[in-house]
């Protein structure tokens, strides 16, 4: 059996037609940019979050980068602020922070959960920091309740990356509104995801929604009219109408994930893998099926063999990249750690029962 680690190809030819209609209109509409697509797609994302606006912007790490931006400009965050964030993300994450001229502050995160530890959290505010930037990683939905509560002890903005998480809940509120303001991303890869690149900011906050929604677009609200030093970070016409069509199939999708998630945790049984542990309250979405292997490089090896395709997220953290020389020399054993032993494994919705049992067969077989 052949089963790739994802098949985009097959996912998005289920919606070939309702594709085919919406780029029909579009192209008979001659309006490509900031029309009636967009505009719905933002309505049909802030309802379906449970927020009052959503704005959809060029990618994921532009829907980040311009929360900070824009609360900068609203005199909410100066320069030089700290946002804690795990050390253990995608490096958008991080990137988002740094090119607002505000400073990191990596923190471990739970080695059963990978998401953030409120209690390390706690430990690693001073006095200038501002902000949580939390993310629900792989799509599971962390320990927001005690962050919450955090932040409005310490007043400090919750902002959520939920670039991986979209539609996952908790106790009925749907990651993405359960801080102050969230970043989507629509990267083909994403469970919602479009032909090309997008994302999305969305918040309660019409002030916040007005100045991000304004610097996204050259910092323009009239025409040729600049408030601010803007950038060009919009949601194409054409992939909100993809996206319009790929929302309503959403849930459907997340669910068949949820399915397989439930037998990948109660079938694979094998004392070399570790599952990824999460609470029961959640209603995660799991992007990715992230178990932990000490021996991963043999784990890899035997998968492929059995042609099963895996990747690693992510083979190296932030800190450690090239591009953050500034912080090689932090130590984080935790997240190094994941780092070193994780390995995701195929995880989509049209994944079906026989390549979930071979793939569950595979694993429990597996042996040094
Ligand atoms: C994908 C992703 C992003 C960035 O999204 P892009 O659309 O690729 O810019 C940010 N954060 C996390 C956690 C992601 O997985």
């Amino acid at each position: 059996m052949h089963i790739p680690f994802l098949d985009l190809r097959s996912q998005n030819l289920q919606y070939k037609e309702e594709f085919e209609k919406s780029f029909e209109s579009f192209l008979d509409s001659g309006w490509y940019i900031l029309g009636e697509q967009v505009r719905s797609f933002e309505n049909e994302l802030a309802a379906y979050i449970g927020v009052k606006y959503a704005i959809g912007v060029g990618n994921g790490l532009d829907a980040l980068t311009l929360i900070f931006r824009a609360y900068i400009e609203m005199g909410r965050l100066n320069k030089g602020d700290e946002v804690i964030v795990p050390a253990n993300t995608y490096i958008a994450t991080v990137l988002s922070i740094t090119e607002n001229g505000l400073v990191p502050v990596f923190v471990e995160p739970d080695i059963n959960t990978y998401n953030l530890n409120p209690k390390t959290v706690e430990e690693s505010i001073t006095p200038k920091t501002k902000a949580v930037l939390n993310v629900h990683l792989y799509g599971l939905v962390s320990r927001i309740e005690d962050l919450q509560a955090t932040c409005k002890k310490h007043k400090l903005l919750l902002i959520e990356d939920n670039a991986q998480a979209i539609g996952a809940s908790h106790k009925g509120t749907k990651t993405g509104a359960m801080g102050d303001a969230a970043g989507f991303s629509f990267y083909p890869g994403k469970n919602l995801g479009a032909l090309g690149d997008g994302g999305a900011v969305t918040t309660n906050d019409k002030q916040l929604a007005d100045v991000i929604r304004t610097i996204a677009n050259y910092g323009s609200e009239q025409k040729y009219y600049n408030k601010y030093k803007g950038v060009n970070s919009r949601l194409d016409e054409l992939q909100a109408g993809f996206l319009s069509i790929k929302l309503k199939k959403l849930d459907e999708e997340n669910l068949s994930r949820q399915r397989i998630a439930e037998r990948y945790c109660s079938e694979i049984k094998n004392k070399h893998i570790i599952l990824p542990s999460y609470e029961h309250t959640q209603a995660n979405v799991w992007h990715l099926f992230v178990i932990r292997c000490e021996h991963r490089e043999q784990l890899i090896e035997y998968l492929n063999h059995k042609g099963i395709g895996t990747m690693c997220h992510y083979p190296v953290p932030p800190h450690k990249q090239e591009a953050y020389c500034e912080y090689n020399k932090y130590e984080l054993p935790i997240t190094e750690k994941i780092h070193l032993e994780i390995l995701s494994i195929p995880m989509y919705p049209l994944l079906d029962e026989e390549q979930v049992s071979y793939i569950i067969e595979s694993i429990n077989q597996f042996e040094l």
